[in-house]
């Protein structure tokens, strides 16, 4: 999985300390294959999944748009070359001063799930375009987003409606199924509620224009996941199915399945013990764990492949945390992760499909450790 360049440059320059290595080829294989499947949709890449300069420039250089969730983000991309009118302003949840900064720097495209959130926009980015985004069940998600964004699907008529007394344009509805979806189904269920506020709004008068079909695409992790084809043809059926010849504008916003599995992470084995001498379990300490990089394991929620030195030995089962003080920093233990016995003190391992919700995940020097350093080749 991980490619030969990644390997090649972490024996070439054997950078001190855990590393994260991004392969700008896969993202652009990536890219090029959400646009194969999905030709109709524009892409707001989600820059939050990993904002390194030199990803944003090259999906700059591509054609893409961009979703970002504050101001420091919308700075990054234009400082990647982007044009304001390729870049979303997509957190439901921002201060006015941020949102009147962003009008001054040409962003034109909102997202709301509230009232209160299309006053602001209103009072400090007159006439600009403003989308909805509605709540899912999240269910088939492994990283669900629960229940933070996103209102009823009725009350995104009355957001929408306010919006549009306004002045604002409204411009349509947006979703997000819950990140590393498993399920085609998901987008089908979505859709069919926003078919729905598309079909009441047209009622009173007001054209939606775009569906944005947030995230939510998944990588391999452990596990086999559906191609991206298979994803563009049930979400293609499912547009067929709720809004008939009358197809509004599509936009996705990946970040996991832009970037998630362009990256690998190398780390070392700190210490292997046991917690009495004759325990089963071994417990594997690493120098990356909750706090540097590995933010994702919370809940477990993300299971990581992982390959160590001794791979095809004979293996047991493993608690594998991470370095530092805090008893959270645990990574797996509830579904213990099998290793070989011969694992020691210093192999190195490589941590597969960490492009995304890593580097930037990382705290700033808890217990004195670094944040995770990134390369991206
Ligand atoms: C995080 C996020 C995404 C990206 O989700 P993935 O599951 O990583 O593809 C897309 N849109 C919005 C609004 C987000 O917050």
């Amino acid at each position: 999985m991980a490619t030969q360049r990644i390997i090649d440059f972490l024996k070439t320059y054997r950078p001190e300390g855990p590393c994260l290595v991004v392969d700008l080829n896969i993202v652009r294989d990536n890219y090029l294959s959400f646009e194969r499947a999905l030709p109709r949709s524009r892409i707001f890449y989600a820059v939050k999944a990993n904002p390194a300069h030199e990803i944003l420039r090259l999906l700059v250089s591509l054609g893409s748009s961009f979703d970002t969730a504050s101001l420091r983000e919308i700075e990054m991309v234009l400082a990647a070359g982007a044009t304001p009118d390729r870049i979303s302003y997509g957190n439901t949840i921002k201060k006015e001063r941020d949102i009147a900064r962003a009008y001054s720097l040409g962003i034109l495209l909102y997202a709301v799930d509230s009232i209160e959130e299309v006053e602001k926009i209103a009072r400090v980015a007159p006439a600009t375009r403003v989308f909805c985004r509605v709540l899912t069940d999240g269910v088939g998600a492994e990283w669900p987003l629960s229940r933070k964004f996103g209102c009823v699907p009725e009350m995104a008529i009355d957001v929408l409606r306010y919006a549009h007394k306004l002045g604002l344009e409204a411009y349509g509805v947006s979703f997000h199924v819950g990140s590393q979806q498993m399920d085609l189904t998901a987008w089908n269920r979505a859709l069919a509620d926003a078919a729905d506020v598309f079909r009441n709004m047209e009622e009173e008068g007001i054209t939606l224009k775009i569906v944005n079909m947030g995230g939510g695409f998944p990588i391999r992790y452990l596990k086999d996941v559906p191609t991206a084809q298979a994803y563009g043809m049930a979400i293609f059926d499912a547009m067929s199915d709720h809004f008939g010849n009358r197809m509004p504008e599509t936009i996705i916003e990946p970040g996991r399945g832009m970037v998630g599995n362009a990256g690998v992470i190398r780390a070392e084995v700190v210490l292997v013990s046991r917690k009495a001498v004759n325990d089963a379990v071994r417990w594997v300490y690493l120098d990356i764990g909750k706090f540097n990089g590995l933010a994702e394991t919370i809940g477990e929620a993300i299971r990581y492949p992982i390959r160590t030195p001794h791979d095809g030995g004979v293996v047991g089962p493993c608690v594998l945390a991470g370095p530092t003080c805090d008893s959270a920093d645990v990574l797996y233990e509830n579904l213990l992760y099998e290793l070989p016995v011969s694992l020691s003190i210093g192999d190195e391992l490589f941590i597969f499909g960490t492009g995304a919700y890593t580097a930037t995940y990382a705290s700033v020097a808890f217990n004195g450790f670094e944040p995770l350093r990134s390369y991206v080749i």
